[in-house]
């Protein structure tokens, strides 16, 4: 049995933790696992704290103007926020993805201009990837950068840009080459959200809030020093990018925290006219998901330990984001069963069972496991990857 004990330092760092947010996140604040980033002002005067403490990326260098925590004291960090569901705003883009591809890849130049905004809060990233015709086939994307002079001159448009309205800056993939076979013409740029001919548009989903975007691009001039690394290989940048958003220990910390609050509802509420806790299918189903979402923390916990040892996660990573998510359907679907015709009750109604939860749940789950690559994508890069089976 793998020993998963943290060192007294480690815990001691966890109590620290708690101890913040207990101070400055009081319980009525807290928002609700359906809520998005639309409380700007809160999120940033939280992000705003969290960067005056050095917080916002504990683990990263302090050559990068980081606290150079270990890996392990960040995942603890992000496993606390996640479970009191402190509101980050935006910063999981620069702090988790942005931050990290550039301290790989980027040039000095943009280390110093970009590491430092981001830690400082100054600076809201998003990730521009996605197109209306590319998605699990990424590297079919058709966005064009031309160069012009000093710049590239950009023409087309992303899609399901998560926060780009809230965002100032953009990581954009676009296509440099288009003679090159499709995964080598593609260039990794840095772009600012408030250039002439960059419009985001927000999308609207079923629940009602608007978590993503399409963007669209009519002659928008970056400059070249905004590149990323080589010219026509940014698809091997994209997808150190991509390992970094799969992995990460919040999906089973913000399920875990549901689960306990199911579970203290439940101990007044009656299923069938009798005690919910003791209908034995409730029972069941609740115990199983708590088997459930602790394999997630495990699972999280191994890509973190990984980290720990300076490997970058691959199809690890997969697994942890594939089974989280899927957990987080599967729980979505048993609240609306055990809440039967209550759970339909949404937040603006105020006889709505724990606030809205279950219906509001059920549907941005769903989302939840298309996210930073569909199941099946995830399923394919385990299989071929993790067990070394052939491409299909
Ligand atoms: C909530 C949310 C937030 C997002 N945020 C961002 C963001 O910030 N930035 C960004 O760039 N993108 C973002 N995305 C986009 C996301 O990465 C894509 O939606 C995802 O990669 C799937 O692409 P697609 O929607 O084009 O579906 P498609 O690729 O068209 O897939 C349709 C279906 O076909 C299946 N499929 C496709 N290819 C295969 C295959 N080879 N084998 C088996 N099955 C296959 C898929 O699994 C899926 O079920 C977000 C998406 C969501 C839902």
């Amino acid at each position: 049995m793998p020993d998963f004990r943290f060192t007294p330092d480690e815990e001691a760092f966890r109590d620290e933790v708690a101890g913040f947010l207990r101070a400055e996140l009081p319980a009525d604040s807290q928002r609700s696992v359906y809520e998005e980033v639309s409380d700007v002002d809160a999120s940033k005067a939280f992000t705003d704290k969290l960067a005056r403490r050095g917080w916002l990326a504990p683990a990263w260098p302090t050559e990068y103007g980081g606290l150079g925590l270990s890996h392990m004291k960040q995942m603890i960090y992000n496993e606390a926020m996640a479970y009191h569901r402190a509101p980050l705003g935006q910063t999981w883009c620069g702090v988790g993805l942005v931050g990290p591809t550039l301290m790989v890849y980027g040039s000095e130049e943009q280390k110093q201009e970009h590491l430092g905004a981001i830690l400082r809060n100054e600076v809201w990233w998003a990730q521009g990837f996605s197109e209306p015709n590319s998605g699990s086939d990424l590297a079919s994307l058709q966005t064009r950068a031309v160069i012009d002079g000093d710049d590239f001159v950009v023409n087309g448009s992303k899609i399901w840009t998560s926060g780009a309205q809230y965002a100032q800056k953009v990581i954009l993939l676009t296509r440099t080459d288009p003679e090159a076979p499709k995964h080598k013409g593609i260039s990794f740029l840095l772009a600012d959200i408030d250039s002439p001919g960059f419009r985001v548009q927000p999308l609207v989903d079923m629940s009602g809030h608007a978590p993503f975007n399409q963007m669209f691009f009519e002659d928008v001039r970056i400059p070249r020093r905004n590149m990323v690394g080589e010219m026509n290989r940014g698809w091997y940048m994209a997808a150190t990018t991509l390992d970094f958003e799969r992995s990460g220990v919040d999906r089973a910390a913000s399920l875990r925290r549901s689960l306990e609050e199911v579970v203290a509802h439940l101990h007044g509420h009656r299923v069938h006219g009798r005690p919910a806790l003791e209908d034995w299918q409730t029972r069941a189903t609740l115990t199983q998901l708590k088997i459930e979402i602790d394999v997630a923390r495990w699972i999280a916990y191994q890509v973190a330990s990984l980290q720990a040892q300076g490997k970058i996660p691959n199809y690890e990573a997969s697994m942890s984001k594939l089974f989280a998510s899927e957990v987080g359907q599967r729980f979505a679907r048993a609240l609306m069963e055990i809440y039967d015709l209550q759970a339909q009750l949404r937040p603006e109604d105020p006889r709505a069972t724990l606030g809205g939860l279950p219906p509001m749940f059920y549907m941005t789950t769903v989302p939840s496991t298309i996210a930073a690559g569909s199941s099946e994508i995830q399923r394919n890069i385990i299989a071929t990857r993790g067990l070394g089976l052939p491409r299909i």
